[in-house]
Formats: C-alpha cells, sequence, structure tokens
C-alpha cells in the first residue's frame, strides 16, 4: 500500500528520490500496474513522474522520439509512428487502460504477456535513460532495448526518458494470442527485419513473449534466416516451435504456446518474403 507519494518536477529529480530511498521507491507513471489488485510491484513509496516532461511523440528528422510517459491511447492515435506500434499498443484493449497506461511503464514491467515488448525488440529501438554515477553524477544515456532486457537487474534504479525509433525502413510485424481480447495472453510475437542490398533478410530480430516462460529471443533463427538455412517458412515454424520454452497454465498448454510461436513467427516471415505488410 502506498505510504508516501512524491512528485518529482524533473528526471533527475525521479532519480535522487529513487536514490535518496535507496532503492525503495518506485515510479508511478500511469500506475495501472502500481494499483492493480495483486499487483507484482512493491510499492510503498512511490514517486510520480508525470510532471518531468515526457508526454510527447516528436518527428526528429531521423528517429521519432516517444517520452515514456506517452499513454498507448497517444500511441494508437499517432500518425507519426509506425502501424506495427500503433497494433501492439491495441492489444490493450480496454480504452480506460490505454488512457492511463504508459509506454516506459510497459517496457519497465517486461511481463510474459507484454503488450508491446516483442515488438519493441523486434524493431531494434533504442531507449534514452537517465541515472546517477556512484558519485552521484546524473547521466543520460541510449541504449539498446535489447540490451536492457537482456540485463534488466543492472537497470533497476534507471529511469527510462524516452524511447527512439529509428526512421529508415524496417518490415516489422507481431501478433497476439489469447483467449479473449481481456484475457492474458498465450503468445505474442514480435519479427523485425532489413533488407540487404541484394534483398536478402539482414538484421533479422525474433522475440516471443511466452505466458509463463517469459520474453524469449530466437538467435539461432536469426542467424539461419540470414544465412538462408532455410528452405521454406515451414521450416521456421518447426525451428521456432522446437526452441520455444513453454509451461501448461490457464492460458493454454505448452505444445499449443509452441504450436502458435512457430506458426506466427512463419507467417510473418511468409510476408516478409513476399513483400506485403510491416510497411510503416
Ligand atoms: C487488468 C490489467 C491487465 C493487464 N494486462 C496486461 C497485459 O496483458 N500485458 C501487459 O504488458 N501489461 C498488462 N497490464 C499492466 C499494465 O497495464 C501495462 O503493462 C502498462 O503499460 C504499465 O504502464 P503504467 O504506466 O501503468 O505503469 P505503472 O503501473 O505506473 O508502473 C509499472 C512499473 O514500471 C515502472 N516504471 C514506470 N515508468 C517507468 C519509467 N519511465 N522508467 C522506469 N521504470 C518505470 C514502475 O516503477 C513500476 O515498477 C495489465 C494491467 C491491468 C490492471
Amino acid at each position: 500500500m502506498i505510504q508516501s507519494f512524491y512528485i518529482a518536477k524533473d528526471a533527475e529529480d525521479a532519480i535522487r528520490r529513487k536514490r535518496e530511498l535507496d532503492g525503495r521507491g518506485v515510479f508511478l507513471a500511469g500506475g495501472t500496474e502500481i494499483n492493480r489488485l495483486g499487483s507484482s510491484v512493491d510499492s510503498d513509496e512511490v514517486i510520480s513522474i508525470r510532471k518531468i516532461g515526457c508526454d510527447r511523440i516528436d518527428d526528429q528528422s531521423e528517429t521519432i522520439r516517444i517520452g515514456c510517459c506517452v499513454t498507448f491511447q497517444q500511441l494508437v492515435e499517432s500518425p507519426l509512428l509506425p502501424a506495427w506500434l500503433r497494433d501492439a499498443s491495441k492489444y490493450c484493449d480496454s480504452r480506460t487502460k490505454r488512457n492511463m497506461a504508459t509506454i516506459g511503464g510497459n517496457i519497465a514491467l517486461g511481463r510474459d504477456d507484454s503488450y508491446l515488448m516483442p515488438a519493441l525488440l523486434a524493431a531494434k529501438v533504442r531507449l534514452l535513460t537517465a541515472g546517477l554515477t556512484e558519485e552521484g553524477v546524473y547521466t543520460e544515456d541510449e541504449l539498446p532495448i535489447r540490451e536492457y532486457h537482456a540485463f534488466k537487474d543492472h537497470f533497476a534504479g534507471t529511469l527510462i526518458l524516452a524511447i527512439l525509433i529509428d526512421k529508415h525502413e524496417r518490415f516489422v510485424m507481431t501478433r497476439r494470442f489469447s483467449r479473449t481480447a481481456q484475457s492474458h495472453a498465450s503468445v505474442t510475437v514480435g519479427f523485425g527485419a532489413d533488407r540487404d542490398e541484394a534483398g536478402n533478410p539482414a538484421n533479422v530480430r525474433i522475440f516471443a513473449a511466452v505466458k509463463g516462460s517469459g520474453i524469449q529471443r530466437y538467435a539461432d533463427i536469426e542467424n539461419a534466416i540470414e544465412g538462408d538455412a532455410y528452405n521454406s517458412p515451414e521450416d521456421v515454424q518447426f525451428a521456432v516451435s522446437s526452441m520455444t520454452k513453454a509451461v501448461d497454465d490457464l492460458s493454454g498448454s505448452a505444445t499449443y504456446k509452441r504450436y502458435l510461436a512457430g506458426v506466427a513467427v512463419s507467417d510473418i516471415y511468409r510476408m516478409f518474403l513476399s513483400g506485403t505488410g510491416g510497411a510503416k
């Protein structure tokens, strides 16, 4: 239960407050997870970041900059954003929740049924983060979202300030599978790839959030696609299904989740090969 509520005036104020609280404080953005009954976040000491000025989407010539407190509804409505991100934002089906939930909060949570993470990871977006050095000096850093995801514990005290999307043409698609639009997803996948000068796949990224088993990357399959090692999308389906870690739970059996991940990735891969979908 919330015992103290601090409204940060800027990013530096927010992370200094967090340092003062010895890591016990949590940043409050939309509050949809923090205030959820049975929340995964222990939130005695809350630091509101709603007033730090990170609630805009800006076109910055080479990149699009999305402030951490931009809500899902802003993402859905923005004409500046690529279709894959607007599609993924609609996975949050409740309009009320979309008006509150933020992109920064979604990344920080990185849930195993994450709405946005598979697509953001597949798109190779970058994060602008704010932190303090051991000596207490304020710093801002830019890093690939893959690094933030892979070394989550290392970034525990870090504030995500913004999400940076490179404007160069990249194929990105996402799919989500759940019993109903409001249910937890069994599987959510993201597939992203560029084309090299000869039109072949390059910089392939494949991720799946699998309920009960976390967000998974398929690095060997990415390399095999780039190396032209598969004869058909069906081979990719088999490879993804075989490599997916899954457990039986209310959202589906392990076998079903492996099947969904494989079919979804191979379907998207087929669209990439045929040059359909995934456009910005
Ligand atoms: C009924 C219900 C169902 C839900 N289903 C899903 C689901 O299927 N998939 C899913 O992904 N989410 C789900 N959520 C969780 C949530 O709505 C989203 O993940 C949302 O995007 C979280 O954002 P927020 O701004 O509300 O986060 P908050 O609740 O404000 O914060 C969540 C966590 O993120 C941290 N945080 C917030 N902003 C930042 C930042 N800028 N930098 C660093 N840390 C930060 C906070 O410290 C806290 O630990 C559900 C929530 C509810 C209530």
